[in-house]
């Protein structure tokens, strides 16, 4: 199936679908449970347009390539060019707010990371980005003191806080678009909170953030 972006309440979204741009270890608990030192500045990657797919009802994940990961993230979705902006042009360009999973294949990562190789391998792949339909930024302010959670089989995995990110969203838009412009249609995945752990087939998963409760399978 080929991926749109798509809002909540069922407002069309006539925007691109462009890159995603993650950020890694920006929750210090997180960076912490992989033993990684915590970051002065963000960590930015980048998964292609083709990593993008609807988290429900339900997606795939690689097989036989070890472990896959669910890192459960607050997912903006940039509606206005941003290159070198300033925190009012970044907050006026979010046209959505989500939740996404950055999905990892951990046992691949270890080795890269290891050899000092870049991540695409185990974060790029096709699939890597399930993302739940958009709601209007309004109802987020500026994304502070945002609550979200994943429960895994009724058992809750993660739950995360805004109000913990080392780089806030706002800051966070602003850094990156002084490295890439962001494009109307291009997503930024906000890091993961502790808890991430492999998934497998079967599993029903719940997502919550705001008024979405987003229920997915992984096929
Ligand atoms: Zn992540």
């Amino acid at each position: 199936m080929v991926y749109q972006h798509t809002f909540l309440d069922g407002s069309p979204c006539s925007l691109p679908v462009g890159k995603v741009v993650c950020v890694g270890r920006n929750y210090a608990a997180h960076a912490r449970e992989l033993g990684n030192a915590v970051p002065e500045t963000p960590i930015l990657f980048l998964k292609p347009s083709t990593a993008l797919v609807p988290l429900s009802p339900s997606f795939s994940v690689p097989q036989g390539r070890g472990e896959c990961h669910h890192e459960t993230e607050i997912t903006v979705l940039i509606g206005k060019t941003l290159t070198n902006a300033g925190e009012a042009e970044c907050r006026a360009a979010i046209v959505g707010v989500t939740l996404g999973l950055d999905l990892t294949l951990r046992d691949v990562q270890s080795v890269l990371k290891k050899n000092g190789h870049p991540w695409e391998v185990a974060k790029a792949f096709d699939g890597a980005a399930p993302l739940a339909p958009f709601m209007a930024p309004q109802a987020f302010g500026d994304l502070a003191g945002q609550h979200f959670s994943l429960t895994v089989n009724g058992e809750v995995r993660q739950q995360g806080n805004t109000a913990d990110m080392i780089t806030p969203v706002l800051a966070l838009l602003q850094y990156i678009s002084t490295i890439f412009t962001l494009q109307p249609g291009d997503v930024v995945m906000t890091g993961t909170p502790e808890g991430v752990a492999a998934l497998h087939s079967g599993d029903v998963l719940e997502l919550e953030l705001g008024e979405l409760r987003a229920v997915t399978t992984v096929g």
